[in-house]
């Protein structure tokens, strides 16, 4: 399962991969991944 980034809303295109084992050590589901905007800008806002 994958979803869109969360820190971009998806603008830069990178999908996550959802981690079972972490989701159920949350309780709620837990995504890994790299935003590709975040990883090139070191400071938003
Ligand atoms: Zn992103």
């Amino acid at each position: 399962m994958t979803r869109i980034c969360p820190h971009c809303n998806g603008e830069c295109g990178s999908l996550w991969r959802r981690e079972v084992s972490m989701s159920n050590a949350y309780r709620e589901a837990f995504y890994s991944g790299s935003c590709r905007i975040k990883n090139k800008v070191k400071s938003i806002g």
